[in-house]
């Protein structure tokens, strides 16, 4: 039994964000049990025997905000780089950069056409539509079959039918087919879309060791007790 005045329970970034914040305002009396043998929760990378590094979750690190965009200065100075997104779809024989929808220029003539006419001919969704129905009408069929479906069945292991399409918002890049048709028409390249087109990673090193020594370095104390999982608490 831990006795202390807060417990966080889990030291992955919202566990060791709260750490922080405790710390700032003046709150020592802290422990963080973590069921794990070390932080970072999702946001950890695990190294294999030939040394190549993998990370359990989070791969990019983006914001829209200054205050986590201050946070990750203040954790990680200069070890952290930022990079431009290069992220590429080979459908059909093609490469097209991310986001597909709007760059189908770079498709095969007879598939870039089947997209093209069914984005142009797309009903537009409704809200609370499934995943699945909101591709089918914000998209068309030819980006449905092409790419929105299995991509998205891939990525989320899941149905898109048997999914809500709530989260999308800046997500899913819902582009507007007369830009798709001008940067076809003028075989241009849209890859600025989307909140994560530039993004920040570690300098070196995984994320869960880096995160470890920024802890270490921002705190007084190191509260971490590690491979202790929480299954029950007394409020007294
Ligand atoms: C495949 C995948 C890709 C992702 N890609 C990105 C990305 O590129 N960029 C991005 O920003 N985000 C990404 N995310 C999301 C990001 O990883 C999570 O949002 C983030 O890790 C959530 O942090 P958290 O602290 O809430 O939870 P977690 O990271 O899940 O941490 C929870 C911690 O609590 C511990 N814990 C749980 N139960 C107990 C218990 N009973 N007792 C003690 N300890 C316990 C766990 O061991 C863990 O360490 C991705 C997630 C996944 C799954």
């Amino acid at each position: 039994m831990i006795d202390t005045h807060v417990a966080v329970i889990g030291a992955g970034p919202c566990g060791l964000g709260c750490l922080r914040e405790l710390d700032r305002l003046g709150m020592h009396d802290v422990v963080v049990l973590e069921a794990a043998s070390g932080p970072g929760g999702l946001a950890s990378s695990v190294t294999d025997e030939q040394g190549f590094t993998w990370d359990r979750g989070g791969h990019v690190v983006f914001s829209h905000h200054g205050e986590f965009d201050r946070l990750l200065t203040d954790v990680l100075g200069d070890e952290v780089l930022h990079h431009d997104r290069s992220s590429w779809v080979l459908a059909d024989g093609s490469w097209v950069p991310y986001p597909f929808q709007n760059n189908l220029h770079r498709l095969e003539p007879d598939t870039a056409l089947e997209c093209l006419v069914g984005l142009i001919e797309a009903e537009g969704a409704t809200a609370h539509a499934d995943f699945e129905s909101w591709i089918r009408a914000t998209f068309g069929p030819g980006v449905a079959r092409h790419f929105m479906i299995p991509y998205n069945e891939k990525v989320w292991a899941t149905a898109p039918s048997t999914m809500g399409s709530g989260w999308i918002a800046e997500r899913v890049s819902t582009t507007d087919w007369r830009k798709v048709l001008a940067s076809a028409l003028s075989g241009t390249d849209d890859l600025g879309w989307g909140p994560n087109n530039r993004f920040a990673f570690p300098r070196r090193g995984r994320h869960r060791r880096d995160l470890a020594q920024g802890r270490r370095a921002l705190l007084r104390v190191d509260p971490l007790r590690q491979r202790r999982r929480v299954d029950r608490r007394d409020r007294r």
